[in-house]
């Protein structure tokens, strides 16, 4: 397998989605006056050559959360903005043993440690909460949602009517580590998302299919709903070494068996 190697596919008017050889997918999103790029996959290979193949506009780098397959390529760029409530785990995601043994977890795949491009100090820069950027013709909405993270965000654009959703929602939603909300505190994020329904028609996302019907958000509410009522499903998973609990049956494939789309995968203590 060629880690280097990026694809891209346009996916409306403004967006384009660049995914890396480990099917992690970052989103560009092209103004008039200048772009955008919302996470950086592994990093794997030079993410910024990439992305200045698809566009020359001046490029601004902005990451959804800090969780090592969204940040990694970040090192290709002078700087990046991020909400900041997620240094704790940027500091622990880009660490290279921290990487190497995620990679050998997720992919089964093991790499030498010289492999792994370092990520240098004071690459960040805080992303306020609720920051609207202007690209020229389009505008860019980054709008907090807490919960699998504390810094995670969404990103929305009316012109096209799109919501790029990060991992604040997923065929499987991860309130797995120490560092995630409890239930109550993610549906309270999640709702707030689900009441902006009327400023979007496609929901992206950057694992999996890529592409989640909007019903996703509901469908993952009304899991919330379950887990805090305990009438969810309740089984038992072991998922990236953390033991965990799957509010509906999946099969294999990690998709739910009922073939709706989003599911919450929780730790026991985060179900209140
Ligand atoms: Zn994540």
């Amino acid at each position: 397998m060629d880690l280097t190697k990026y694809s891209h596919e346009k996916v409306s008017d403004h967006v384009i989605r660049v995914v890396d050889a480990l099917d992690v997918a970052a989103y560009l999103i092209v103004g008039e006056e200048r772009a955008v790029l919302l996470d950086t996959c592994f990093g794997f290979g030079d993410v910024k050559a990439a992305v200045e193949a698809i566009t020359p506009l001046p490029l601004t780098v902005v990451l959804t959360h800090g969780h090592c397959d969204h940040i990694c390529g970040v090192d290709c760029f002078d700087h990046a903005y991020m909400n900041l409530k997620d240094m704790p785990i940027f500091e622990e995601h880009r660490d290279v043993a921290f990487r190497r043994d995620s990679l050998v977890k997720i992919h089964g795949l093991e790499l030498d440690e010289s492999e792994f491009r370092v990520i240098p100090d004071g690459i960040l820069e805080d992303l306020p909460e609720d920051t609207v950027m202007d690209l020229g013709g389009v505008t860019l909405k980054l709008l907090m949602a807490p919960g699998h993270s504390p810094g995670s965000l969404v990103a929305l654009i009316e012109e096209d009517r799109v919501l790029m959703i990060g991992d604040v929602c997923d065929d499987n939603v991860l309130l797995f580590d120490d560092h995630s909300s409890n239930v109550s505190g993610y549906m309270a994020a999640l709702q707030r998302i689900r009441d902006l329904d009327g400023l979007y028609d496609h929901v992206l996302g950057n694992h999996g299919a890529f592409v989640f019907k909007k019903e996703i958000i509901d469908n993952v509410l009304e899991c919330c709903r379950k887990i805090l009522a305990h009438e969810d499903e309740h089984i038992l998973t072991n998922m990236l070494g953390h033991t965990l609990y799957s509010a509906c049956a999946v099969g294999d494939d990690m998709l739910r068996l009922d073939g709706k789309q989003g599911n919450v995968l929780y730790r026991e203590d985060k179900a209140v």
